[in-house]
């Protein structure tokens, strides 16, 4: 069996399992642009239509349950659903409050206080998404230092706001061209793109475009890039680079915000960033994002902020909306108080895994490697990307290695795997994911099970000997 006939097999026995999801998705087609509001979750050849969702599990409208790995673009780091969350909403909305009023609340200077404690940053303002966080934590530098050049990864994602839709897929020849159309077209020079983990692009670009340079944003650890650590030197050279230019530093730690600790994980690499931004985990579920910083940049966006230097990081009808902002304080307290309990499950599940998996598929003659191994100086970590390279490759520690499909086998990982895995009973993303409190050791075990059955007919129908 050739590749084609296997992808025809995988999406016959999808189809087989999950025929309400399908004829539910042809149904809204008709509505939803391709059937959907977000294009992440509109895999090939259909999604399933999750019913109920609760712990590390997922049952669909066909009665299939998956172990699921992707838990909310990575944000349920309970699981779904957690009982500290539920109770809290429960709680607010019986004392008949919760829904948006408009006016101040009583929950988000408790939200402040723990992310402010926890992150060592000296101000904060909420919004309600990534995109948005960072976007203004763009502006906010570029009103700062007066400049307008945005420098950012490869492989670096921010959500879709225009400051960094540029250098995001490897696909069409590069990560030097813009990933969108509807922007202004001088976009194209104002946002830089460099290769990450790379110290010497990093010097060679400041060097030559340092003084014009408002901000490096960057990820201490890649999410969609392919879940890699940066190098505390990276960061750390970045810190006294940006310095030396007087540009800011941006961490985007909307995935690895409390993923890894319960507080940022630029703090683990001693490098304090000038703005901060968070997301996915501070709102237990609800729609929280923040950014979070020095004070005289943040102050900026206060209605009284400098003329003429004055940012709009404002409006937003659901900004620190109450019941999200409940959320959030539940989650956060219950990380903080289960702190040992919760990280070291997760990155004792998540070493079982990445071990498991590279060792199965190595043992069937695949060149699989695991990415999220933690740093040195980390002690743990709970993500999992699997990736099929195509040469032998010493570090991996970019994200065009794991996405331009000359290294790496994109495909392998991002349709034929991932369907296998559904069809074996476990929902994936970057050919893993990411371990919950609610995952148990029994989970990983049946999905390391799970990736040998794949390993073992892959290689009797000889998809692995392509190369
Ligand atoms: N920044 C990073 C690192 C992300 O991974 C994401 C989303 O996945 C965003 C920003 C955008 O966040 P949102 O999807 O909440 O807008």
């Amino acid at each position: 069996m050739g590749r084609k006939e296997l992808f025809h097999s995988l999406k016959a026995e999808y189809e087989r399992r999950c025929r309400r999801s399908k004829k539910r998705y042809e149904s809204l087609k008709e509505l939803l642009v391709s059937g959907g509001s977000h294009n992440i979750r509109l895999f090939s050849p259909f999604p399933f239509f999750d019913e109920s969702c609760l712990g590390a599990y997922v049952t669909d409208i066909d009665g299939n349950t998956y172990t699921d790995f992707w838990q909310g673009h990575f944000a349920n780091i309970l699981g779904h659903n957690p009982r500290p969350v539920r109770d809290a909403l429960g709680g607010i909305l019986d004392a008949e409050q919760g829904l948006i009023t408009g006016f101040p609340g009583t929950r988000q200077g408790d939200l402040a206080r723990l992310l402010l404690q926890q992150v060592g940053a000296e101000k904060i303002r909420f919004t309600t998404s990534g995109t948005l966080a960072t976007m203004y934590a763009v502006m906010l530098a570029r009103a700062f230092t007066g400049r307008d050049t945005v420098m950012k990864v490869g492989g670096g994602w921010h959500g879709a706001q225009p400051y960094t839709l540029k250098g995001i897929s490897v696909y069409e020849g590069g990560y030097d061209h813009i990933d969108s159309a509807g922007l202004l077209p001088e976009l194209e020079d104002v946002i830089r793109v460099t290769r990450y983990n790379d110290l010497d692009s990093l010097e060679r670009y400041f060097t030559q475009n340092g003084e014009k340079t408002a901000c490096f944003i960057v990820e201490p650890f890649i999410g969609s890039g392919g879940f890699l650590f940066s190098s505390p030197q990276y960061l750390q050279r970045a810190r006294e680079l940006c310095d030396e230019h007087g540009s800011l530093l941006i961490a985007d730690e909307v995935i690895s915000g409390f993923r890894f600790h319960p507080g940022g994980l630029m703090s683990l690499y001693g490098v304090t960033p000038d703005l901060s931004v968070f997301g996915k985990i501070i709102g237990g579920g609800m729609p929280v994002s923040a950014v979070c910083g020095r004070r005289e940049v943040l102050d900026l966006c206060g209605p009284h902020g400098p003329t003429g230097r004055h940012v709009m990081f404002n409006g937003g009808t659901f900004s620190s909306h109450p019941a999200a902002m409940a959320a959030g304080c539940a989650m956060l307290t219950y990380l903080l108080k289960h702190a040992d309990e919760v990280y070291g499950k997760i990155g004792a599940l998540g070493e079982t895994a990445r071990n498991g998996i590279e060792e199965v598929f190595r043992s069937h003659g695949f060149n699989v490697r695991c990415t999220g191994r933690p740093q040195p100086g980390l002690s743990q970590s709970s993500v999992v990307g699997v990736h099929f390279f195509k040469t032998d490759i010493d570090r991996i520690d970019s994200p065009v290695q794991v996405w331009d499909p000359s290294i790496c086998d994109v495909d392998l990982r991002d349709s034929f795997f991932k369907l296998a895995m559904i069809n074996e009973g476990f929902f994936t993303a970057h050919g893993y994911g990411a371990i919950s409190f609610s995952h148990t050791a029994e989970d990983i075990q049946r999905s390391i099970d799970a990736a040998e059955r794949i390993a073992v007919l892959w290689k009797t129908h000889g998809i692995h000997q392509e190369y």
